[in-house]
């Protein structure tokens, strides 16, 4: 068979209601593109009737092809998968809620076709998340800005389009803490924005609660950055550097004035600071030890338990350092 022109990649997770709202809006623009596309839906351990939405779809559109995790696996690893598995000569990413517009696909092909590797949609507001939210994630960006080895272009998310050299690329990459979003820069090559107005969610609601987004962000900034382990060095310096100096201010005052036995109150409180200090990067260290454990264990990134339109592919989701299976 040969190779689609174009792979449109979908994670999904509890989207039974949006599926055909999706493939209503996203169908003709493909159609628009070109005839020769595929779309990939991975379904993330989904608990309501996506799956079945999706062999429905499949029933008369025999472009569309779906895979099924085990369970839940979580977005980045599913869009791991869904690469593995699309064989266009262009990729693209896209949420199944509908907040990424399809049309802005149509702007992403016109891009590669004039010589561009990556095509990342860039959103001009986030006013669909809360404030909070937006909030945290323009600080997390800013940190990771200064202190990650690989900037990030603003506003850039998972919406994107990529050549088949960059998703082979991509595909060599098999951490398991997925920061898909640092992993797009490290890769580099030729990449631009187009900008896209961030809509609503049609129907369920995000499934990024907090904690699950501060994980994520700890992810980014551990894969990406030593800043932590380095950030206790410099502190444990200057902290050395201070009680060297307070010694000798002491050793002086004891020689000058003769030594009273009062500082019951500030030997404790140092004690409690420091002991809280030391704690606070032993957990960072743990941080990175768990993730190099995980690492390790070198674990397949995904199962899958069943496939819509028969393929025959490795159940298991490649790691690096093995052959990733033929497409
Ligand atoms: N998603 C997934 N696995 C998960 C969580 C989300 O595949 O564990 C999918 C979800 O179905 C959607 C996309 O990832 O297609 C974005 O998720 P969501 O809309 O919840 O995130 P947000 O838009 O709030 O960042
Ligand atoms: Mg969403």
């Amino acid at each position: 068979m040969s190779s689609p022109e174009l792979s449109i990649v979908i994670p999904v997770f509890n989207e039974g209601l949006n599926i055909v709202p999706l493939l209503a809006r996203l169908k003709p623009v493909l159609e628009g593109i070109t005839p020769q596309f595929e779309i990939v839906f991975v379904d993330d351990g989904s608990r309501d009737n996506t799956f079945a939405e999706i062999a429905k779809a499949h029933e008369s559109e025999p472009r569309i092809h779906a895979l099924r995790f085990s369970r839940n696996f979580g977005k980045e690893i599913a869009l791991a998968a869904g690469m593995d598995h699309a064989r266009g000569k262009a990729v693209v990413l896209i949420d199944a809620d509908l907040q990424h517009p399809p049309e802005t696909i149509r702007t992403f092909v016109e891009k590669w076709r004039e010589g561009w590797d990556m095509v990342y949609g860039q959103r001009v507001d986030r006013s669909a998340d809360g404030p909070l939210r937006r909030w945290l994630t323009q600080k997390f960006y800013d940190l990771f800005r200064r202190f990650g080895e690989t900037p990030l272009p603003p506003g850039a998310g998972d919406y994107r389009l990529m050549d088949r050299k960059v998703v082979d690329a991509m595909r060599r990459l098999g951490e398991r803490a997925r920061f898909t979003k640092g992993l797009y820069a490290w890769v580099g090559f030729k990449s631009i924005g187009v900008p896209f107005e961030v809509a609503d969610r049609l129907h369920g609601e995000s499934k990024w609660g907090y904690g699950k987004l501060t994980r994520f962000a700890f992810d980014g900034l551990s894969s990406f950055s030593t800043l932590p382990l380095k950030l206790a060095t410099v502190i444990g310096l200057f902290i050395s550097f201070v009680a060297f100096a307070y010694g000798l201010v002491i050793l002086g005052r004891t020689l000058w004035f003769g030594n009273d036995v009062p500082g019951y109150p500030s030997l404790f409180v140092s004690i409690m600071f420091f002991s809280g200090i030391q704690l606070v990067f032993l957990g960072f260290i743990g941080e990175y030890i768990g993730r190099i454990f995980a690492e390790v264990k070198r674990r397949p990134l995904y199962i899958i338990s069943d496939e819509v339109g028969g393929r025959q592919h490795n159940r298991l989701g490649p790691r690096d350092d093995r052959a990733s299976p033929p497409l």
